[in-house]
């Protein structure tokens, strides 16, 4: 893995690949506990990293891979638990689903474990340096967790002679391959196992969200004394004025809204409450410079936004460049990604009635621009 961390410890997707898995475990109905094999210096750095401690317990490793999971398994004794899965923390993309399929696989069998048939031609590379083509039908590549019934693993702890590839081994070997049990269930490729840097690089994009995310937002304003009206951040003359909240720029209301819904990061009026006279008559252009600023701290930007003002008048036509400009200007985002339409609802409701304005917002955020 190069410089760094343990392996363990390094980042995917945001988070300690470690945390993947005890996260997934924790998340699935049929676990009780899970056990944290560590080695013992890092027992405090692992402590803080944990989601809860109620339903962890952390247990030393030993110098081989089986010491680590007798270890393991003897910080479990005392709960007697009816089956045991064993998981390598440097397979992040563990899910609930995996588990539960183990857990039913395990019905019936001695041990299961998730499985990939291989595509690739197989050879062996024989000592007189020649390859043989080897038949790969029959053979399976095998991935953790696996589940074992707990009395069979403790059997075949006690029996374990040596040092094994995988603990399905030891029960093999406890059991003899022809009489254990053992059950197969479907491998994922997000199941696979980092152990060169360049793994990190597939697991990272197998396991990140998608690097887009849209948003839609919508506001109403009703029009009140004054004479003019603010849209997308320009003032038009109007013979009436909008009521309510801040400047009551229900374009920038939308594209706010449009934001925040993208980034999931609640409303406009989580962020600027109503009731909080500050906002009164304040410029719209300071929810939606919060707004963008937030996206911006995620490592996103806005890609495009396209806004619809809905009202019977003022006409919005002649001002419409002059919106998509301001509006722009304010995202930090070329002219061309901006659109501002409009729309009248043919005179029908409280819209076709003059009663107010309504506008909605779409927008694309992605990765920001390096
Ligand atoms: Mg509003």
């Amino acid at each position: 893995m190069g410089e760094g961390p343990a392996k363990q410890y390094r980042e995917v997707g945001g988070r300690p690949m470690l945390l993947w898995s005890v996260t997934a475990a924790l998340a699935c109905p049929a676990i009780d506990r899970v056990v944290v094999v560590v080695p013992a210096q890092d027992e405090d750095y692992v402590r803080g990293l944990l989601p809860e401690q109620q339903r962890i317990r952390l247990a030393h490793g030993g110098a081989m891979r089986t010491d680590s999971v007798r270890s393991g398994l003897t910080a479990l004794a005392d709960l007697d638990p009816a089956a045991v899965l064993i998981h390598d923390a440097a397979r992040p993309g563990l899910t609930p689903e995996v588990i539960l399929e183990l857990l039913a696989a395990l019905e019936g069998a001695d041990a299961a474990a998730p499985a990939l048939t291989l595509t690739d031609a197989v050879k062996e590379l024989g000592e007189d340096g020649r390859l043989r083509t080897v038949p790969r039908d029959n053979l399976r590549r095998i991935q953790t967790p696996q589940a074992f019934r707990t009395e069979t693993l403790i059997r075949a702890f006690e029996q374990a002679a040596e040092a094994a590839v995988d603990d399905l081994a030891l029960v093999e070997a406890a059991l003899g391959p022809d009489r254990a049990r053992i059950a197969l269930t479907p491998g994922r490729a997000e199941l696979m196992k980092i152990t060169h840097a360049e793994d990190l690089a597939i697991a990272e994009r197998l396991l990140s969200p998608p690097p887009f995310r849209i948003g839609e937002g919508f506001d109403v304003h009703a029009f009140g004394e004054g004479d003019f009206v603010t849209l997308c951040g320009v003032a038009i003359p109007h013979s009436r004025g909008l009521k309510g909240h801040s400047d009551a720029d229900a374009g920038w209301h939308a594209l706010t809204d449009a934001i925040l819904g993208a980034a999931a990061l609640g409303d406009i009026g989580d962020h600027f409450p109503p009731s909080d006279p500050t906002w009164k008559g304040a410029s719209s252009l300071i929810f939606l410079t919060h707004a963008v600023k937030l996206v911006q701290k995620m490592g996103m930007a806005v890609v495009n936004a396209d806004i619809t003002l809905m009202c019977e008048r003022p006409k919005i036509a002649p001002h419409r460049e002059a919106m998509r400009i301001a509006t722009a200007e304010a995202l930090g985002a070329p002219l061309s990604c901006v659109s501002v339409k409009a729309t009248t609802t043919e005179k029908l409701g409280f819209l076709g009635r003059e009663e107010g304005i309504a506008a909605s917002a779409a927008v694309l955020l992605g990765p920001a621009p390096i």
